[in-house]
């Protein structure tokens, strides 16, 4: 690259911002994390090393075995020279008959962020008022300010959990739409049956309530999680509950989202805008086959719902060691009704994860104010989980040796 190369890059880069929307341009970043090769790359470690992966919230485990058939006879079918069915007609048979809707009330996206995009794109202007919690799934927050609408973010409970009394009042106030994620990305909360009858009572009929619902399979082993389908029967006011193929069914690579809505007039007023072929020919095949076999989803979720209690117990039990100046004093760990826990480490996040990283286990440390000490990890399988758990306390105690006098020494645990 000459300098005169870099001074038209500089004037096109200074051209292209002043061309931008004002929205566009103020975006944070989508913090979606590095890929495993590039960890490998950066970080020199050899291929024998496995890679604990637990920064997506993927399923460590895969889809059903009839979505590997499927996508080879798919690919030997010569079906790929065609475009996409438009309307995913036999994926929505499949779920309308399952969830008991009509096939008109469903909409299908390239992954359920898709829909997180057409809903702000469909539904909001500048000026326009949305309320979602704070710590954010990010998407909840960029793609409403790119449409010009603000954002208001309702703070957790001391306990790390939902502050139910915040969010009816909030609610009531009548925002244009709401994001209620149910459980919560990234802290794991979740509204119970009670609360969510709450929220629905307090939230006027001309609000847009879209019920995030994408670790559903997950929360619904909880006690007390609402199936928010039969309570949202009683609302006069729009919704969309928002479910996706890429956590409990193991598709997240193949970005298969859907939603359910209030009524088939949000559905043709939703595919106006739309994308026409938004959902590819495999993703709408693989989604099928794995829709179809519901036990081995189940059996996935079942595992990782186990995982998750042994990893929380494990990490609750360094913390309870914590003495003040232990260096797992300062750790907490949110309840999790998903397949990943939140935790608040006690200080700075984001050099834990790096050197994390470095041990070949990627997580994902919080970068909003007010969360830099927190980091979300995924459950993965039982050896991920228990790399994660070693490196941590590597990590810590030999961060806690290098900046505290020597005399606390090395955390003594199992
Ligand atoms: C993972 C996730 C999604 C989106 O997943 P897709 O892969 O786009 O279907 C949406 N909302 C929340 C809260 C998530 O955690």
């Amino acid at each position: 690259m000459n300098s005169s190369f870099n001074a038209s890059t500089q004037a096109s880069s200074e051209l292209l911002m002043s061309l931008a929307r004002p929205q566009a341009r103020g975006l944070p970043d989508y913090n979606a994390g590095l890929a495993p090769a590039v960890v490998r790359q950066r970080y020199h470690l050899p291929p024998e090393q496995p890679l604990a992966c637990l920064a997506s919230n993927e399923n460590p485990f895969g889809a059903s075995p009839a979505v590997a058939r499927v996508l080879a006879e798919l690919a030997l079918s010569g079906e790929l020279s065609r475009y996409p069915d438009a309307r995913c007609t036999a994926l929505r048979a499949a779920i309308a008959a399952g969830l008991s809707v009509a096939p008109e009330r469903l909409v299908f996206g390239n992954g359920s962020e898709d829909l997180l995009k057409l809903l702000c794109e469909v539904f909001l202007q500048p000026g326009d008022r949305v309320l979602t919690q704070r710590p954010a799934f990010g998407l909840h927050e960029i793609y409403p300010r790119l449409m010009g609408a603000e954002v208001e973010l309702l703070d957790l409970t001391e306990a790390m959990t939902f502050d139910v009394e915040a969010w009816c009042t909030a609610l009531a106030r009548g925002p244009k739409l709401a994001f209620v994620p149910n459980p919560s990305n990234p802290v794991g909360c979740a509204f119970d049956r009670a609360a969510m009858t709450r929220l629905l009572a307090a939230t006027p009929a001309h609000t847009l309530l879209v019920l995030d619902e994408a670790y559903y399979e997950y929360a619904r082993l909880k006690p007390g999680y609402p199936e928010v389908l039969e309570l949202l029967h009683a609302r006069s006011g729009p919704w969309i509950v928002l479910r996706t193929f890429s956590k409990a069914w193991g598709l997240a690579g193949l970005r298969v989202g859907y939603g359910v809505a209030s009524d088939a007039a949000m559905v043709a007023l939703l595919d106006k805008v739309r994308s026409p072929f938004n959902v590819n020919h495999a993703a709408q095949s693989a989604a099928l086959a794995a829709w179809n076999d519901p036990a081995h989803m189940q059996a996935n979720v079942a595992r990782t719902v186990r995982l998750r209690e042994a990893l929380a117990a494990r990490l609750r039990a360094l913390a309870q060691l914590g003495q003040p100046g232990h260096p797992f004093a300062g750790l907490r760990i949110a309840p999790s009704a998903a397949n990943f826990l939140f935790l608040d480490l006690g200080q700075p996040s984001a050099p834990v994860a790096e050197a994390l990283l470095a041990r070949g286990v990627i997580v994902k440390p919080w970068k909003e104010p007010g969360f830099t000490h927190c980091l979300r990890v995924s459950i993965g399988s039982e050896d991920d989980n228990l790399r994660f758990v070693q490196a941590l306390m590597q990590v810590i105690t030999q961060a806690l040796d290098a900046t505290v006098e020597p005399t606390h020494g090395h955390a003594q645990v199992a």
